[in-house]
């Protein structure tokens, strides 16, 4: 059982190695916070979902640039009250004052009157930045005379400052600070029930002593706006505020207060802290805030993603690894897209992606270092391959050089016996004759052993010379005519007229000579051997085709390598080393040529040898 699991861990400890790099990646990541990396994916894939519709019941009321040209001066405390007057005809559930109504200017009296006139309005709201602490009244919101009966209420606005991605971009809406809920989720719990208990509101998360949402951003412009010195000049009342949460704020292009930096937009001057606030309440009366998938599902997608990265940089070809990793890459990419739209939920996705990169990067120098180790062995091996192949080489030759003596003197010999017929009987004559063939066909095949093994040796040169190659065939032929003739084989020889070619005579003969020789030793008596030459496609073509055993199919591949004889010959008493193709091969590959062989066992083999006309 312990040897069992030892052989599996064993068996299966580059993927257990690459499991636990993974995690170890995965684990380091995730004690390091990327949330400048996090919420640049996160406003991404909040500026290219589908914005949502925004909910009917906010309404905007905007004092801008133009509002000032109208009324040739910033709108004053009678200009406030009029509009103000004919807001709360229209029976508005909460007109929301996002302006300074301590800043507004006039006289003393108008501003008292309007003072008064906020004060006796039941659903005006002043907006205030500050966050009320519990049991210090210190902190109390209160508004400086004449407005200080108005119902100032706590609207904080946030931004990435110093904390999370500290780009400066509002993304939080608070839902309470020091568990006393804010105004945005109290004013949107009057439009939808759920958020009346705060603990429904979707993706709260703590920040210090508060608990806080992302918000569910609309596209610029998304919320309806009335300007404000239209509403000043109308004389009917503005039905459509009936009911709704008016929202009364700046865009004058003055003070950086007004305005603030979106997913959107980090233009200056961009987002009005009004616009954001419709933003806030809208989160809340649609309860849409996105939710955080909770920290195993990102240590699950780091995991998962490093282990890919590992294998690939660890097994894959370069190209393809890319490849795979792009695609898993954009697989997440496209995962935590349609998690966040539509569902809400915000998958993390730095840690992720900062995975696939450490992977990369610390594993790739590793596979590098096995690759060059790999074919620095290779090479090692290769060296040692070639010195034993040379001094195989070398042996063979010397060996060869030894065997020739003591066959000469075996010769020798049988040539003093048999020069005396008398002495011997006729059966003693026979065997000698035997002694005598069997010499001369060991002598041969010493030659050739030697001829192949000062050839791997010392090369070939080759001394070109321009030359009649049917001239070349005639003399091979002529010198196998011999053996043809006690073996009742007929060579017939079909050669086209052609033009001299620049050859090594020497050479080709070697190769004609092997072909025309193994074509008469490998067929049958009174069988045909068919020589031709042709000119065709820019080379000559010389064939030799034979009726004789053939090779078989499995084996037509090797018979140009070296020492190969193919099993019919080797079952057959027909002698040879199994250099002679090996041989014609290199020659003909010398000039730039090509050898193979057509064949089929029991019908013959035809030999085609191509040498190209121009070199
Ligand atoms: P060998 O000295 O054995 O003839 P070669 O290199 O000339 O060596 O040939 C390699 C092998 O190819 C031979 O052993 C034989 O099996 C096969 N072969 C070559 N020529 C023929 C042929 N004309 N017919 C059948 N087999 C052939």
């Amino acid at each position: 059982m312990k040897f069992q699991l030892f052989g599996y861990l064993r068996k299966h400890l580059a993927i257990l190695l690459r499991v636990f790099f993974a995690i170890l990646v995965a684990y380091i990541l995730s004690k390091f916070q990327l949330h400048q990396f996090e919420f640049f994916f996160y406003d991404l894939r909040t500026i290219s979902r589908p914005s949502p519709t925004p909910p009917p019941e906010i309404q905007i009321v905007m004092i801008d640039k133009q509002t000032v040209e109208t009324f040739k001066t910033m709108p004053e405390a009678k200009h406030h009250s009029n509009v103000i007057q004919k807001l709360l005809q229209a029976k508005p559930a909460f007109v929301i004052y996002v302006s300074d109504l301590a800043k507004i200017p006039g006289s003393p009296m108008d501003l008292f009157q309007l003072g008064k006139q906020l004060e006796a309005a039941p659903d005006f709201y002043q907006a205030q930045n500050g966050l009320v602490r519990k049991d210090d009244e210190s902190s109390k919101l209160v508004l400086p005379t004449p407005f200080e009966k108005v119902k100032a209420i706590s609207f904080p606005k946030t931004a990435d400052n110093k904390s999370f991605a500290q780009d400066g971009i509002t993304r939080r809406a608070f839902v309470s600070y020091q568990d006393q809920p804010t105004y945005h989720p109290i004013i949107a719990s009057y439009f939808n029930d759920e958020v009346r208990d705060l603990t429904r509101i979707r993706g709260q998360f703590d920040v210090y002593d508060a608990r806080q949402v992302m918000i569910d951003y609309h596209k610029p412009n998304s919320f309806p706006v009335t300007k404000f010195e239209d509403l000043a000049a109308s004389s009917s009342v503005p039905e459509e505020f009936a009911g709704k949460i008016v929202l009364v704020g700046d865009d004058l292009g003055i003070s950086h207060d007004d305005y603030i930096y979106s997913p959107y937009l980090r233009a200056e001057n961009s987002t009005t802290i009004t616009e954001m606030h419709a933003n806030m309440l809208s989160t809340f009366i649609r309860n849409s805030a996105p939710v955080k998938a909770p920290p195993w599902v990102n240590t699950f997608f780091t995991i998962l993603i490093s282990i890919l990265t590992l294998h690939v940089v660890m097994t894959v070809k370069p190209l393809r690894g890319i490849l795979i990793l792009i695609t898993a890459a954009a697989s997440f990419t496209v995962l935590s897209y349609f998690a966040f739209w539509p569902f809400g939920v915000w998958i993390d996705m730095a840690h992720p992606f900062l995975a696939i990169f450490l992977c990369y990067y610390f594993f790739i120098p590793y596979r590098l270092i096995v690759e060059n180790r790999k074919s620095w062995e290779y090479q090692q091996k290769h060296r040692l391959l070639s010195e034993v192949e040379q001094l195989k080489t070398n042996f063979i030759g010397m060996m060869s050089h030894d065997l020739k003596t003591p066959l000469a003197r075996i010769q020798g010999m049988t040539d003093i016996i048999t020069r005396d017929p008398t002495s011997l009987s006729s059966p003693q004559r026979e065997a000698l004759d035997t002694i005598k063939q069997s010499a001369e066909d060991l002598l041969k095949f010493i030659s050739t052993i030697l001829n192949y093994a000062k050839i791997e040796s010392q090369g070939v040169e080759l001394h070109l010379q321009a030359k009649d190659v049917n001239q070349l065939i005639k003399d091979v032929v002529k010198k196998h005519e011999f053996l043809a003739k006690v073996r009742h084989i007929q060579i017939i020889s079909e050669l086209e007229p052609l033009f001299s070619l620049q050859i090594d005579p020497e050479l080709l003969k070697q190769v004609l000579s092997n072909l025309v020789e193994n074509a008469i030793k490998y067929s049958p008596e009174n069988s045909k051997v068919l020589i031709t030459s042709e000119e065709t496609n820019g080379n000559i073509v010389i064939q030799v085709a034979d009726q004789g055993m053939g090779i078989p199919s499995d084996e037509l591949s090797n018979i140009f390598m070296k020492f190969f004889r193919s099993k019919n010959a080797k079952a057959s008493p027909i002698r040879g080393s199994g250099l002679g193709l090996y041989l014609a091969k290199y020659f003909v590959e010398l000039h730039r040529g090509r050898i193979y062989c057509e064949s089929t066992v029991g019908q013959g083999s035809t030999f085609t040898v191509e040498l190209p006309l121009s070199r």
